[in-house]
């Protein structure tokens, strides 16, 4: 079988090596450069590759493609393999073909890190030979290829799961569902959706599916269309017949009829409502997998947190400073507001994929005390809260952001960044954003 891997980045590489571990003719081309680590390892294992080129020769003669989800469905080269009838599809699918392990695959638009990393970190704490993959450390191929794992915890974007077709997670968690990445959906929202939902689409009355019931679009979803998968909402609004849901700051969880589980919101590591959700979903999977009570409840308290997910970075004169630079969509910031307590300095903007600030309106009059703006073009936000906040600084790096919020803010403050804006107009991506920010924290 001849397998072409389109895209040399971490996933693209991790299938070639699965491929030619299964003695596939493998054969790798990227229309970039392909970064020295990887080239490396391409070299290392005799894969032949090209790049800053796409041989249509070979790509075309293949049996089946492997594309990187970077790599959008619709450029010419896509068209015209899928024309030709030549199977396009994702290493997640690529991959899974070659495991039994059970499988937990978490999509969403927010949440995806956090919930993957809690769940993996509750499965390993119980002692399960358990892999975590997806978006997060080493390829779900080359896993596959290295390794004898019995649970795989994927975290899927909605690329990943447009390149599937017999891909069947047993657990599926579905975190919320709120506009994102519309360029690559025809700027369609119900396209976006579509692509999520694919993620239960094989499965059956054996599976499960773990969802927010407090969202919109996964209830409207829902009930429009038919899912064979066992439903396992979670809510922080209502009460639930089965599912997971909240009792005066208790955590209930129902995943059978008989059983209940029952845990203190004020005890979790991850604070705030939209971790309270995490913490459900995550928590569910494990009782799911039979995970013993005390496990889920130790786990749900000592986990660390991800790196620039409302993360603590330290305390200066009494004032807390929060790194929360993965918020790149209003929503994001709009839990990470949501959850703060104190009077906050905010700092804010970059490369805004179209969002309406006036979402936040409600949580910026009641909380934030200054805005701190970074970004190159900061015209709209400073539009939208010009009459209800005082104090607007438009600033252009990190450091200079830092210094202003630590000469705004007052003990017992908070000084957040949360930028609900992608980075790229100030930074290379958001961990640069969030690293240069706690590195200025540290120098102050
Ligand atoms: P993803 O991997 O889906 O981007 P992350 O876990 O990296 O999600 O979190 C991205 C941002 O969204 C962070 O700012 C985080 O605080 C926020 N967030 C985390 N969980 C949720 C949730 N359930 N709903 C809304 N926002 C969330």
């Amino acid at each position: 079988m001849k397998v072409v891997v389109l895209g040399a980045g971490e996933s693209g590489v991790g299938a070639a090596i699965l491929g030619l571990q299964k003695g596939y003719n493998v054969f790798v081309s990227d229309k970039g450069a392909i970064t020295k680590k990887h080239k490396q390892v391409l070299l290392n294992n005799d894969i032949p590759f090209e790049e800053n080129t796409h041989t249509t020769s070979i790509i075309f003669n293949a049996d089946v493609v492997v594309k990187s989800p970077g790599i959008p469905d619709t450029v010419p080269m896509i068209l015209e393999l899928k024309e030709k009838g030549i199977k396009v599809i994702s290493e997640i699918e690529f991959a899974a073909q070659y495991t039994d392990a059970t499988i937990v695959g978490i999509t969403g638009s927010n949440g995806k890190t956090t919930t993957t990393m809690l769940t993996h970190h509750i499965l390993k704490n119980e002692g399960v030979n358990v892999g975590v993959a997806g978006n997060i450390g080493d390829s779900f191929a080359l896993q596959v290829a290295q390794k004898k794992i019995d649970t795989y915890v994927l975290e899927l974007s909605s690329f990943q799961l447009d390149g599937i077709e017999n891909f069947v997670p047993h657990i599926v968690i579905i975190t919320n569902i709120t506009p994102d990445h519309l360029d690559r959906y025809d700027n369609k929202f119900e396209n976006y959706i579509e692509s999520k939902f694919r993620i239960i689409m094989n499965q059956t009355k054996e599976d499960y599916l773990i969802y927010d019931a407090d969202d919109i679009e996964i209830k409207k979803w829902l009930q429009n269309n038919k899912t064979e998968a066992q439903l396992l909402p979670f809510s922080v609004e209502k009460k639930l017949e089965k599912g997971a849901y909240l009792q005066d700051k208790n955590i209930i969880i129902k995943t059978t009829n008989t059983d209940e589980f029952k845990m203190g919101i004020t005890s979790l590591a991850l604070q705030g409502k939209h971790n309270v959700k995490n913490s459900m979903a995550a928590a569910m999977t494990a009782q799911l997998l039979k995970v013993r009570k005390q496990t889920i409840r130790e786990s749900l308290e000592d986990f660390e947190g991800a790196e620039h997910r409302l993360e603590h970075v330290l305390k200066i004169n009494g004032v807390q400073y929060i790194n929360d630079s993965k918020a790149t969509n209003i929503n994001a910031t709009f839990y990470a507001l949501d959850s703060m307590k104190n009077p906050t300095v905010w700092i804010v903007g970059g490369v805004d994929k179209g969002n309406d600030y006036f979402e936040l309106m409600p949580l910026v009059r009641e909380k934030v005390k200054a805005i701190i703006c970074l970004g190159t073009d900061n015209q709209k936000i400073r539009q939208t809260f010009d009459s209800v906040i005082d104090l607007i600084v438009e600033t252009s790096g990190a450091e200079e952001a830092v210094k202003v919020a630590y000469k705004i803010a007052d003990k017992g403050d908070v000084v957040l960044l949360s930028p609900a804006c992608a980075s790229f107009d100030l930074f290379e991506n958001y961990e640069d954003r969030g690293r240069q920010f706690k590195q200025a924290i540290r120098q102050l």
